[in-house]
């Protein structure tokens, strides 16, 4: 047997795997804390985490642990059972989400199946107008597909679910235009993470909030990538001091064992759908519920909320600090980061960082994003952002 390099791998890989993710750009084979290795054998520090997914970066003996435990004594049953780390992870999903009485879980799989699940639950509202934002990304199967707002996402796939209006982020008066007494519910992101790392105002959530509660419509907050600790708080939503009606989840909650999950807050929206509405074979399993689990004890217990929250800020400051041309700033929250460009090199800079041993990504042409895991040291941190200056070397500001 020849010795498997990333090379003939990914040949495997173009002969095997559909082509819907163009090709891969290595063949990563072990990870260890911050840090993955690729099939040549080269090391590169983690500074996307599986895309915001592994929180406690790879092969965290908490998660490892509670994963073999539960792996040897129950991975799965079905819905007409129930299991203690289920219950035990919706109680403490509503505990850290600061639910009123009365709210629940519903478990998923994926982030796009907690969207869809969100999507049914506005329809029980009697009403089937849907608002989310321009640049939004909410997923890809077809329910949040039409939520998702670029183009070249849905229209191969047109047509979508109808009645879905998309307004500008921040714009107060466009929001005050499109909900109204049609609509089920506002679906929108704290951060936009896909793009670029754009902030909806705090100012702008309240609106929504205010809004939505005068129309009587539902206010769902997309936290599959700003949720569990990324932006420095449990959820980003916290950080605008609204309630809303229901947050999303994926993501960061199974630190890389796929789970997603709906929480309706109080009994008037988590009595919506009733039984036999809506349902999952794998939604909620003890594997899956159990590194959920391990992911906010560790949390909790490594104090990762004020970690995310240091490490970003010094990010912020040592960024700053390079004063180089090409850098505009840094935006984001907690350690969902994006550092911004004055010219359209960013997928330029996303290989050459690569090559140089970082992965980061590049969601816009002049935006490169980080969301390390949140274990993340500010040296490991500091090793990125010495190397910044010879990734950006000759590349031109745009005049
Ligand atoms: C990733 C993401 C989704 C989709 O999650 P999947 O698990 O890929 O289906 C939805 N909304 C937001 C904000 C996301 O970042």
């Amino acid at each position: 047997m020849p010795a498997m390099d990333n090379a003939t791998y990914l040949d495997r890989y173009a002969q095997s795997v559909m082509g819907v993710f163009g090709r891969p750009k290595a063949v990563l084979t072990r990870g260890d804390g911050c840090y993955v290795w690729d099939a040549d054998g080269n090391r590169y520090l983690d500074l996307l985490a599986g895309i915001a997914v592994n929180v406690l970066g790879h092969g965290h003996p908490a998660v490892v642990g509670a994963l073999c435990r539960q792996a040897a004594s129950l991975i799965h049953v079905s819905n007409f059972f129930a299991t203690p780390p289920q219950i035990e992870l919706a109680e403490r999903l509503l505990a850290v989400a600061g639910a009123p009485e009365g709210s629940a879980v519903f478990f998923a799989n994926s982030g796009t199946e907690a969207i869809e699940a969100a999507i049914k639950l506005s329809r029980r509202t009697g009403r089937t107008g849907l608002v989310a934002a321009e640049a939004a990304f909410h997923g890809r199967t077809t329910g949040a597909l039409a939520l998702t707002h670029k183009q070249a996402y849905r229209e191969p796939f047109a047509p979508l679910i109808p009645s879905v209006a998309h307004v500008p982020l921040n714009d107060e008066a466009a929001l005050r235009a499109a909900v109204g007494s049609d609509t089920g519910a506002l679906f929108l992101e704290p951060l936009q993470g896909e793009a670029g790392v754009i902030a909806a105002d705090p100012a702008y959530l309240r609106l929504a909030r205010e809004l939505t509660t005068a129309a009587g419509a539902l206010l769902i907050i997309d936290e599959i990538q700003t949720g569990v600790g990324r932006t420095g708080t449990w959820f980003a939503f916290q950080q605008a001091g609204i309630v809303p009606d229901a947050i999303t989840l994926a993501k960061g909650l199974g630190a890389g064992v796929p789970i997603g999950a709906l929480v309706t807050f109080g009994p008037h929206v988590s009595g919506l759908l009733t039984a036999g509405q809506h349902g999952t074979t794998f939604g909620g399993n003890p594997l899956a519920s159990a590194a959920g689990l391990a992911v906010l004890a560790t949390i909790e217990a490594d104090g990762l909320l004020a970690h995310a929250t240091s490490v970003g800020n010094h990010l912020v400051d040592s960024v700053a600090a390079l004063d180089h041309p090409l850098i505009t700033g840094v935006r984001g929250a907690g350690l969902l980061r994006a550092i911004t460009l004055s010219a359209d090199v960013a997928s330029v800079v996303a290989d050459r960082a690569l090559a140089a041993g970082f992965i980061i990504n590049a969601p816009t042409p002049d935006v490169l994003r980080l969301a390390p895991p949140l274990v993340i040291t500010t040296v490991q941190v500091d090793s990125f952002v010495t190397a910044l200056p010879t990734l950006l070397d000759g590349l031109e500001p745009t005049s």
